[in-house]
């Protein structure tokens, strides 16, 4: 209604106010409270109450959730692969949600659903495929299971027979290094307790492609039928790249569906200095792509694109209220899991019509090189030690401070990130490489200096040997 207009206006230049008012303010990435006090912060709110009014209810979310939010954008947050976002995006999100389309249908969207096709397009033309065709998706766990699910589809078509006794001698190969989603895909899927089979690596976290061509036979000799190759074209840890030209390969050979799990190295389809990095995904038939890793959108902004349209229609349903069969209106639920769905398209349209594709892609390249030096800094760092080379941003590394062996390096893991993380001050992350446990930084900021990343080092050190000053004491008392 046109008469909420004034209030609709004062309230997100309230909202914008106090987020502008946390960011300047905001010194570390976390406020660092305890779990127990952010407990007691969240249940003192009583939501059986009557309501406090707008503005009211923003100064408790500000004090709450503002107050205690982790800052992405915050030079010193090097965990996870969620990413500061790109302003034009962020404004766009905010059209979105006061508009609040719904891209299942033309006829709740009409325009959005036309934007969201183009660039599903425009994806498809940067991967290779000729006339490839797709649809947004929630994140990359679901895009992986579309696209696993497509694939089951086609096999099956392909294979004939019963589907309850071809699903469970299905097999999907993939390294130990991919998604955990492919794994739980394989269960919703409703394939066998055994369907992911590992495909070795080279030793650096690669998919080894003589070593998928021998897993194929071993398949097709057991009697078994190989329904997907799951390539990752960024792993979520080491930030390596499978070698997909030559997994292709060996996919058509076998005639066997190629997936390319690009959620996190779906920044390079817009890099001139490092699209080479992800040559042959154009002869995968399936892509998941994380816009909001690599394009530094907000949550939640992902695709799966395909590079037959017509692989598509196994996901299709009829629905008499949602697409009568008369019209010839492009509905988007047709194609998709979901069936309401936002429009985030929206932001990812906004974000390359402001920037433009280069930009993002300088602005990944930005982060490759920063985790390049890094890398190297702590290659040369006798208190750190390198846990192998990342293509993309993320470093992984142990620290090793004085009097630490092995086995109590592998223990600081665990209890510097905590550290950290209780302090607010840094966010690293942790994750087990070859057995032995290591740190982790994924770096997503371009605005991060080599300085900013080498204080989080500084502050990695000094919690190390903090940790290890305490176990002396604890050893003489
Ligand atoms: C992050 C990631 C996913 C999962 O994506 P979500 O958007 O978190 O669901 C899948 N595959 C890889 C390689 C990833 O890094």
């Amino acid at each position: 209604m046109s008469s909420t207009v004034p209030e609709y206006t004062e309230l997100l230049g309230r909202a914008t106010g106090l987020v502008a008012s946390r960011v300047t303010s905001v010194t570390q990435p976390f406020s660092g409270a305890s779990r127990a006090e952010l407990q007691r912060l969240v249940d003192d709110v009583d939501l059986e109450a009557s309501g406090v009014g707008t503005a009211e209810a923003l100064r408790e979310v500000d004090e709450l959730f503002l107050e205690h939010a982790i800052w992405f954008h915050d030079a010193a947050y090097a965990a996870h692969l969620n990413c500061p976002v790109a302003l034009p995006a962020v404004a766009a999100e905010a059209i979105l949600a006061a508009v609040n389309p719904s891209v299942d249908t033309y006829d709740q969207s009409a325009v959005g659903t036309l934007m969201e096709r183009r660039l599903i397009d425009w994806t498809a033309a940067r991967i290779g495929f000729e006339h490839g065709d797709g649809v947004f998706t929630s994140g990359g766990t679901q895009s992986n299971l579309h696209a696993l699910l497509l694939a089951r589809e086609w096999t099956l078509a392909r294979h004939g027979g019963a589907r309850a006794e071809v699903l469970p001698r299905m097999n999907i190969l993939a390294t130990a290094s991919s998604h955990f989603s492919v794994e739980k895909s394989a269960l919703i899927l409703g394939l066998g307790d055994d369907a992911v089979v590992s495909v070795p690596d080279d030793g650096e976290g690669r998919m080894d492609a003589a070593a998928l061509a021998a897993s194929l036979g071993a398949i097709r000799a057991a009697g078994r039928i190989p329904m997907a190759v799951v390539a990752t074209a960024g792993t979520t840890d080491r930030g390596v790249i499978d070698p997909v030209a030559a997994i292709a390969e060996h996919c058509d050979a076998h005639g066997v569906w190629l997936h390319v799990d690009a959620a996190y190295g779906c920044g390079l389809l817009v890099s001139r200095r490092h699209r080479n990095l992800i040559a042959g995904v154009e002869r995968a038939r399936s892509v998941t792509v994380d816009f909001h890793k690599s394009f530094f959108q907000p949550v939640s902004s992902s695709a799966i694109i395909v590079r037959e349209p017509d692989d598509l229609r196994a996901a299709a349903w009829h629905a008499d209220y949602l697409n009568p069969l008369e019209n010839e209106e492009p509905n988007q639920v047709d194609k998709s899991l979901q069936t309401t769905r936002r429009f985030d398209a929206l932001k990812l349209w906004t974000t390359l019509r402001a920037l433009g594709a280069d930009r993002i892609g300088e602005m990944f390249d930005e982060v490759i090189e920063l985790a390049r030096v890094v890398g190297d800094e702590i290659a040369a760092d006798p208190e750190l030690e390198l846990v192998g080379r990342s293509q993309l941003s993320t470093v992984l590394f142990r620290v090793r401070p004085e009097g630490a062996d092995e086995q109590a390096q592998d223990a600081l893991v665990a209890q510097v990130r905590r550290v950290l993380f209780e302090s607010g001050r840094a966010l690293v992350a942790k994750t087990v490489i070859d057995g032995r446990p290591c740190l982790k930084l994924t770096l997503l900021n371009p605005e991060a200096s080599v300085s900013d990343i080498r204080h989080v080092l500084d502050l990695v050190k000094d919690a190390a040997a903090a940790l290890v000053d305490l176990r002396d004491v604890e050893v003489v008392a």
